[in-house]
């Protein structure tokens, strides 16, 4: 019995040892990834339920020579651990709005970009301030920039984040609620802060129009917001008669693969092509 335990004790530092490796691996070259030009954005479309307006969510992709491709749920957290994530964010946010820039001006309607930031960028005091330089260094229309933000950011109590918040509503910067739904007090958060739109998580859209509780979910959801003159975008919307219950319920906006799943800037203007004028 001693050498089994022995054993596993081995096991599970090899195991360790191996992870904290991987994880070396993973940070060594996220140091390294912006100078190398391994970052790139992908857009998704959100379309209005009339079809009328159209916007596109910028997300974030690493390709490492060595590591291949790595989904951002695993590499954003640990951008956001070495504080990585404010250079990375605010290239982010340059590009997107210099590609939504040209987009706008093609378009004509009111095409809109969103932008997703962490609430470590939100730590910095001055994130309004850099937020407006991109607008003016880029020539996009405010309104035409919405932040996406989580219930993290707005979960810090500090009074800069609503001052923030507040500045960037000033300056006409649409703000967005992500992943709504899935935290824990995001009812009074919607009180509180200068919101403009919500977005409902996907996990809310994944069972219907089947599922009577996220029926009733989303209906009560969408009939707040319209009360509270939020905006609402549908998440992960993946079938047709999940757009079509939602758009009895007049959801503003949908968002999922039945549209498109996030593409490269290339291949949304042709997209663009084929769906706008
Ligand atoms: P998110 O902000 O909730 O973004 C939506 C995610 O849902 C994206 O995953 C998108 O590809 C995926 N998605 C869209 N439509 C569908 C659908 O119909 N079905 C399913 N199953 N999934 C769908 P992605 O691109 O892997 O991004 C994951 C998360 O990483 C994002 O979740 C966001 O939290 C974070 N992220 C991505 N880019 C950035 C960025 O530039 N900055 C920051 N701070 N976070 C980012
Ligand atoms: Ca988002
Ligand atoms: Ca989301
Ligand atoms: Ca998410």
């Amino acid at each position: 019995a001693k050498e089994h335990g022995r054993n596993c004790y081995q096991f599970y530092t090899a195991a360790m040892h191996e992870h904290a490796q991987a994880r070396r691996q993973l940070e060594g070259a996220l140091h390294k990834a912006l100078s190398n030009q391994e970052f790139s954005i992908f857009y998704q479309p959100i379309i209005s339920v009339d079809g009328q307006h159209i916007g596109s969510e910028a997300l974030l992709r690493w390709h490492n020579k060595e590591l291949g491709s790595v989904p951002p749920d695993k590499f954003i957290p640990i951008c956001e651990e070495l504080g990585l994530i404010i250079t990375i964010g605010e290239w982010v946010l340059y590009q997107a709005c210099s590609q939504a820039k040209a987009w706008c001006d093609r378009i004509q309607q009111s095409f809109f970009v969103t932008v997703n930031v962490s609430s470590i960028q939100f730590q910095r005091a001055d994130m309004a301030q850099v937020i407006g330089r991109v607008l003016q260094e880029t020539g996009l229309a405010s309104h035409c920039l919405t932040i996406e933000i989580t219930e993290t950011v707005l979960a810090d109590n500090s009074q800069n984040i609503l001052h923030q918040l507040k500045t960037l509503r000033a300056m006409g910067v649409e703000l967005a609620i992500d992943d709504f739904g899935t935290g824990y007090s995001s009812l009074s958060y919607l009180k509180r802060f200068p919101l403009s739109k919500l977005k409902i998580d996907r996990a809310f859209i994944r069972d219907l129009p089947d599922d009577l509780e996220d029926r009733a979910l989303v209906k009560a959801i969408i009939s707040m917001a319209g009360n509270l003159n939020l905006t609402v975008v549908a998440e992960g919307v993946e079938t047709q008669p999940q757009l079509d219950f939602l758009r009895t319920l007049q959801c503003d906006y949908s968002q999922g693969y039945l549209h498109s799943k996030p593409i490269p800037a290339l291949e949304f203007e042709d997209w663009l092509t084929e769906h706008v004028v």
